[in-house]
């Protein structure tokens, strides 16, 4: 007997993103998570919402980050006033760093790439720089600043959304997913590892990095693996400007909640998902270089998580799996899966409910595999 309408296998910011959306089409979902909502890298995450992406990204991707960019913004609206949440969503300016003569040129094309492209990027440099020499290294020859971005803090954002979908009567449920069932009309519902079974009318795979899990349905194994990330929470002496400041894979970012986190390391370790030592001196290397002040900043938390990264295109994937009717796929956001979230809730659900989507998800379709 069918116990909900459809069923989302993981309980990060992407499968809670599709049951929320889902609701507006009368859809009742129930997630089901073997941890707990967020636990994972939705809730580590570092929060930054920049749908820049890095130049050869193509073009239609960058047009899915800024909607989902743009519908973060509502979303924030809604959902901080009916949960009362307060995920501290607000606009932070992003400011890149050039200490030498080659940085100071790939800051040059970058400039010009961002201004053909209408986001107003600001190069600043000589005098211009002595407004932020309070925290800024000395040896910074150049900044590159843009004012497009937005950030969250993740955790909260899922503790506003499990609130809003308990509201919604989404059903949160806690259970390892080890078997998707089906029948003659494709899936229809899940096995858990404890043998308790639940059907539905459609089921959705949104379990992050552990998607190949479930290659057996898929088809095949899907080049999505996880990549950890450590981050450090940090307390500074001074109150460091509203700015997300980065060089490389360092960055320093004030959180309107008050503290500041630094991160990040991307490291090829499997599913483990432990932080280290070496990891948190080559941040606060980083960090240094960026900024002198760090030397007394108190170190409150490390935290380590796994991105879910498609390693062949950079690409999520999102849409059906063609060969059994009623299963879906959303999975591998990367790096930027917090942001993505919005617009592949939004559109998922869409397909789910509708069986077409008013934004074109083809080119993130598992089918992408077969051409070369
Ligand atoms: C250090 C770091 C910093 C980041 N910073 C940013 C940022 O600034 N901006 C940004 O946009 N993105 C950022 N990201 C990326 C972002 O966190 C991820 O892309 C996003 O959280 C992926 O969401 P997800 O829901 O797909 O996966 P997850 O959050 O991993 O959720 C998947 C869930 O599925 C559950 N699950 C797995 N298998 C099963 C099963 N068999 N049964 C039941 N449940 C299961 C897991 O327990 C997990 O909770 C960052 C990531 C890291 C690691």
């Amino acid at each position: 007997m069918k116990s909900t309408d459809v069923i989302i296998v993981g309980g990060g910011v992407i499968g809670s993103l599709i049951a929320y959306y889902l609701h507006d089409y009368g859809i009742r979902s129930t997630i089901v998570e073997r941890d707990g909502i967020g636990s994972q890298a939705s809730g580590g995450a570092a929060g930054l919402f920049n749908p820049i992406m890095p130049s050869g990204t193509p073009e239609f991707f960058t047009e899915f980050a800024i909607e989902s960019h743009k519908l973060h913004s509502r979303l924030a609206e809604s959902l901080i006033s009916e949960t009362g949440v307060d995920y501290h969503y607000g606009p932070i300016s992003v400011v890149r760093l050039a200490f030498s003569d080659n940085e100071i040129q790939e800051q040059i094309n970058e400039y010009k790439r961002l201004e053909s492209l209408s986001l107003n990027p600001r190069l600043l440099n000589g005098t211009d720089l002595f407004n932020y020499s309070e925290w800024l290294s000395p040896d910074v020859k150049s900044l590159l600043i843009t004012d497009y971005e937005a950030q969250v803090e993740p955790y909260q954002l899922m503790i506003a959304l499990a609130q809003s979908l308990e509201k919604r009567s989404c059903r949160l449920m806690t259970g390892d997913v080890i078997k998707i069932l089906t029948n003659n009309t494709g899936s229809n519902g899940i096995k858990l590892k404890n043998g308790n079974v639940l059907y539905a009318d459609r089921v959705v795979l949104a379990n992050g990095p552990w998607i190949n899990s479930f290659s057996t349905y898929i088809g095949s194994n899907l080049p999505i693996k996880p990549i950890r990330g450590q981050i450090l929470k940090l307390r500074t002496p001074i109150k460091l400007p509203p700015y997300w400041i980065s060089y490389g894979k360092g960055y320093i970012a004030p959180k309107l909640a008050g503290h500041v986190i630094a991160g990040t390391t991307e490291e090829d370790v499997g599913f483990f998902r432990e932080t280290t030592e070496e990891a948190s001196l080559s941040i606060m290397n980083s960090v240094l270089k960026i900024s002198p002040v760090m030397h007394d900043a108190t170190l409150l938390e490390a935290t380590a998580c796994l991105r879910p990264v498609s390693s062949k295109d950079n690409l999520p994937f999102l849409g059906t799996i063609p060969h059994i009717p009623n299963l879906y796929i959303a999975a591998g956001h990367g790096k930027k899966g917090i942001l993505l979230s919005a617009a592949t809730g939004k559109y998922m659900a869409q397909l789910i409910a509708t069986g077409t989507a008013d934004w074109d998800l083809a080119p993130y379709s598992i089918q992408r595999l077969n051409s070369p």
